[in-house]
């Protein structure tokens, strides 16, 4: 059961800058030059029969807009894959390099003196690499996901979501003061929204506006016992995410994270995406108020728009 084609895949590079004009970048993308990734990404590469096209590194994309290696106190990663560690040597030393601790202590040495690690050794070597703390004392829960206050002021949170990879973290990003809103960047925690909704505690509402997917001008009502047919000729419940997960270093954690986003996702003041969510493309403006203009009730949907590709 699942798709029976890979969808074009975006990755994304998150630029995030609080009230006091502190600016992060959380992951940076795939490198365009793909011949310098780690031997070991470079083989992997050529098993796969994917078609892998990168223009810009997001430092080019950020020069290109008036920024500087300099205006940053840190990227974070949110794993050590190598469509989101992108390229950091054009980033000053001064820009921290931040991290989960597990992924610190097994990919270093990098793979300038270990053929195995994913990690160029000069990512870290010339500037701070830090580990997040989960247990220090900026550390909290959002929901029952361990969090960790970066700013020390309730702007961002690095979220501790296991399972994808080792290391594998999050983020959490508020976008207003009363009501709190929050968009949470998934990262690879899941790779399309149907591995999320729908849930116990988020059902499939009573109809769902397919139309709105794909213009948000025009009205397509698909009612909830259609859907539910639907996942029922899948022998899922109506209760059940529309997909599986497969790709994990840990499926458990996998799992576990899933549920525990769940847990935050049916509530209308959080708004989540992933890395590679392709209906986020140019809506950076409505992520931010997505609130006020009814983006989450748009677009909470989408994967149903995508059931065509589905197969038993
Ligand atoms: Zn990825």
């Amino acid at each position: 059961m699942g798709v029976t084609k890979i969808p074009l895949l975006r990755t994304y590079s998150f630029y995030l800058k609080n009230s006091q004009g502190r600016k992060v970048l959380f992951d940076l993308g795939a490198r365009k030059d793909l011949h310098n990734l780690a031997p070991s990404v470079r083989h992997m590469l050529d098993t796969v029969e994917w078609e892998v096209k990168v223009d810009k590194n997001v430092f080019d994309i950020l020069h290109e807009n008036g920024y500087k290696g300099t205006d940053f106190e840190a990227i974070i990663w949110s794993h050590h894959h190598w469509d989101h560690i992108g390229d950091l040597a054009p980033f000053s030393s001064n820009v921290d390099l931040v991290v989960r601790p597990r992924l610190k202590d097994t990919y270093l040495p990098g793979h300038s003196n270990e053929d195995a690690s994913p990690i160029p050794e000069s990512d870290y070597s010339v500037r701070r690499m830090i580990k997040v703390d989960f247990n220090g004392p900026k550390s909290l829960k959002i929901g029952r996901l361990n969090a960790h206050d970066y700013f020390g002021n309730g702007s961002f949170y690095v979220l501790d979501t296991s399972g994808h990879s080792v290391g594998h973290l999050s983020a959490v990003v508020r976008t207003s003061l009363n009501p709190d809103t929050f968009v949470i960047l998934g990262a690879d925690a899941i790779h399309d929204t149907g591995e999320l909704r729908p849930s116990q505690y988020l059902p499939i509402p009573e109809e769902v506006n397919i139309g709105h997917l794909s213009n948000p001008d025009q009205d397509i009502f698909c009612p909830d016992h259609a859907v539910q047919q639907f996942q029922i000729s899948r022998s899922r419940k109506a209760t059940e995410p529309l997909f599986n997960p497969t790709a994990g270093y840990n499926m458990v954690n996998v799992h576990s994270t899933i549920q525990m986003l769940q847990e935050l996702d049916w509530n209308e003041n959080f708004f989540l995406i992933y890395a590679h969510d392709d209906s986020i493309k140019g809506t950076v403006d409505e992520l931010c108020a997505f609130s006020e203009i009814n983006y989450r009730e748009r677009m909470i949907w989408i994967s149903f728009s995508a059931s065509n590709q589905l197969e038993d």
